[in-house]
């Protein structure tokens, strides 16, 4: 097969694979297997440069982040939607499109779901992606093309030559939101309260990468232009369908006094829809049909939305108490009365901030009414002011923390420009504050992390108030034995035996599970993975300069600038580096295999710092080295068994390399013992 066939297969297989995937929701083939597909177009693509098309799947995630927003004139209006919440407005709905169509024409109806995402329009011209906006206020949007080429549930490419404008959603799965607000907890950030949140933040983005690491999606619901291949409504969405497009597949075509069967049968399914849904579109079906009624300045006249009611309940705040996290933050949560909200007894709601409290106006012994839709959490969302008895305090944030007693902060959004205000958060900035000890070394212990078994509540309490245990490191202390744990309350010699096995195991853990525990803002496990892959050990970690950190980061794969910075900043703070160097010097933490060092290959063994001017860039022989099995090191170090000398290689070098016993070989030399020659 020549390359650009090879190519062209490639590209098909992992389109194919796509719409399974995303679009079906019925995989054929494992991760593993795709992730393969991927990576060897990637290789392809690499040694035939000049087969990369802009349509290939290596190209959906652009490089740089837009300098700012782009606005895109449309040529038809994106309008909003008429709202009904009951069925006298439904069939004043109904009345108006029968007055507006000729004698003796009976409308038929498509009902589909309405999904709560963010709107988006997309453009195919020939076949390919060509434009994707948002809806903005419906003349002009915000070109936000590089965004949605990374969902991969949409084609770059389609069957069809012929302009096609289509209208959708862009939505977050619930499912894939937990996946999402795990991620979000690992990097120290506020979990998204549901998917629309975290789908209509992500839309406008301007740093594709980043938006890349959401899990979007986007479902088509309309076609504007293109439309006119067919009669109706629900024949387009058919066509979308067959031309791999993903579309809600969920629609009913109706009479109209099917109608009402419809939108209860949208309602009684929604809990099982892998998207939200906030209610059901009912749309006149027929093309001619829609012509003749038109539209007013803000919606047609031939649809309409029937707005499901949110499930809410009412109760009594009994108490407000307030949580200090892992990082400080510190969250009010409402304690109620337990009272049945769709299916579940809640006797907590989420109450957020200070700022939330005060614009609700809620204070203890009012009646609330709580909700959860689609939220994971219940939240209060409004107070019974007609039923507030007497006079109610108040609720104030505390002024110190209620763990340490520090005065509290809210720091300023962005230091320089004081005029943004102040954040929502309420912290705690005590790094030793017992409530943060706490939650941090309970994050450090968890499964995804450090996987430290048997390190209960009790015991922890107990570690940190008796300040045994100061941060994560002192869990390693010597000093802390089974004895030591046995003498604690409610603690036998056999569990306090068995905690301390499970901590001493945990110091074997790679340096990506020990990177996830410590909690670095803006990097979750991932990339926790990528970046323990990048430095291999935690006191390659420490020896890097702020600027070599940056330069070793930045390259890579799919690090954004904040995650950058995150990283260096979280190095450069002294309490981390100090704490760093306490989990080195107890021996916590295992160096990171490499996944891209092959097993075996004719370098097996050997070590390589590369240095001087090369024929090939750095990297390229750094991935061919590990590629062959051999292993990298980014300085010579006394495990180094070979300095490979390019070009005007320093002097230094080559005097170190002789003080430790390392072989100097040549570039050439190199490749002639990868291809197994000496
Ligand atoms: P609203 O935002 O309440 O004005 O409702 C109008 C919006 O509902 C549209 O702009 C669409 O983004 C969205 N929508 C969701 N699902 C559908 C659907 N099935 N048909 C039409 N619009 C929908
Ligand atoms: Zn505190």
């Amino acid at each position: 097969m020549t390359p650009a066939a090879r190519h062209a297969k490639l590209v098909r297989e992992i389109e194919a694979h796509n719409y399974r995937y995303y679009v079906l929701d019925d995989p054929s083939v494992s991760d593993e297997t795709y992730d393969g597909l991927v990576r060897d177009l990637r290789a392809l693509e690499e040694a035939h440069p000049e087969l990369v098309t802009d349509d290939s799947p290596t190209r959906r995630v652009g490089g740089e982040a837009r300098a700012g927003a782009v606005q895109v004139k449309r040529a038809v209006r994106m309008l909003s939607l008429d709202n009904a919440y009951t069925a006298d407005e439904l069939a004043e709905f109904h009345r108006r499109v029968v007055e507006g169509l000729p004698e003796g024409e009976a409308p038929r109806f498509c009902v589909e779901p309405k999904l709560d995402g963010a709107s988006v329009e997309v453009v195919y011209r020939g076949g390919r992606l060509v434009q994707a906006t948002t809806r903005g206020d419906g003349e002009t949007g915000e070109d936000i093309t590089p965004n949605v080429r990374t969902m991969r549930s949409v084609p770059l490419r389609i069957e069809h030559t012929g302009t096609v404008t289509l209208r959708g959603e862009v939505v977050i799965y619930r499912r894939d939101l937990d996946a999402l607000n795990a991620e979000r907890e690992a990097e120290g950030l506020e979990p998204f309260a549901n998917p629309r949140n975290a789908a209509a933040g992500a839309v406008r983005m301007l740093d594709p990468r980043e938006v890349a690491r959401r899990p979007l999606r986007a479902i088509f619901y309309q076609v504007v232009e293109g439309a006119r291949l067919h009669q109706t409504h629900h024949e387009s969405l058919e066509w979308l369908a067959t031309l791999g497009l993903p579309t809600h597949r969920r629609h009913a075509v109706v009479d109209w006094e099917g109608v009402e069967g419809a939108i209860s049968a949208i309602d009684h399914a929604r809990a099982a829809y892998p998207f939200e849904t906030d209610g059901a579109v009912l749309k006149v079906d027929a093309y001619r049909h829609q012509d003749m009624l038109g539209m007013t300045s803000k919606f047609p006249k031939w649809a309409i939305a029937y707005k499901f009611k949110a499930e809410q309940a009412r109760t009594t705040l009994r108490e407000i108490v307030v949580n200090v996290g892992r990082t400080g933050v510190i969250t009010p949560v409402a304690v109620l009365d337990p009272v049945e909200l769709a299916g579940t007894t809640v006797s907590r709601a989420s109450l957020h901030n200070a700022d939330m409290i005060e614009q609700l106006d809620v204070r203890v012994g009012d009646h609330v009414f709580i909700q959860k839709a689609g939220e994971i959490i219940p939240q209060v969302v409004s107070v019974d002011a007609a039923a507030r008895a007497g006079k109610l305090a108040k609720f104030r944030m505390p002024a110190e923390c209620p763990s340490c007693g520090t005065p509290v902060v809210r720091e300023l959004r962005d230091a320089e420009k004081p005029e943004l205000g102040r954040e929502s958060a309420t912290r705690c900035p005590n790094r030793r504050c017992p409530a943060q000890v706490k939650e941090r070394v309970f994050y450090f212990a968890r499964r995804f992390a450090m996987d430290i078994d048997h390190l209960g509540t009790a015991l922890v309490e107990q570690l940190v108030d008796r300040g045994i245990v100061g941060d994560v490191a002192d869990l390693y202390s010597p000093s802390l034995t089974p004895e030591r744990i046995a003498e604690l309350e409610r603690m036998g010699v056999k569990s306090a035996q068995n905690v301390h096995a499970s901590i001493q195991r945990s110091k074997a853990r790679t340096l990506d599970r020990l990177l996830c525990g410590l909690g670095i803002p803006q990097i979750g496990q991932v990339a926790a993975k990528q970046l323990a892959e990048e430095a291999g050990t935690l006191e390659q970690l420490l020896a890097w300069t702020p600027e070599e950190t940056r330069e070793h980061v930045d390259a890579i794969r799919g690090f954004g600038p904040k995650m950058v910075e995150a990283v260096v900043e979280f190095l450069e703070d002294d309490g981390n580096k100090a704490l760093l160097r306490k989990l080195v010097a107890l021996g916590v933490g295992r160096p990171q295999p490499r996944a891209d060092v092959a097993a075996e290959g004719p370098l097996k063994g050997m070590a390589f710092c590369v240095t001087g001017v090369l024929s090939k860039k750095r990297e390229d022989v750094h991935a061919d080295i590990r590629a062959a099995g051999g292993e990298v090191h980014d300085a010579v170090r006394k495990t180094t068994t070979h300095l490979v000398a390019g070009d005007k290689t320093g002097k230094a070098k080559l005097d170190q390399a002789k003080k430790y016993g390392i072989r100097v070989v040549s570039e050439a030399e190199l490749y002639a013992m990868m291809r197994g020659e000496s």
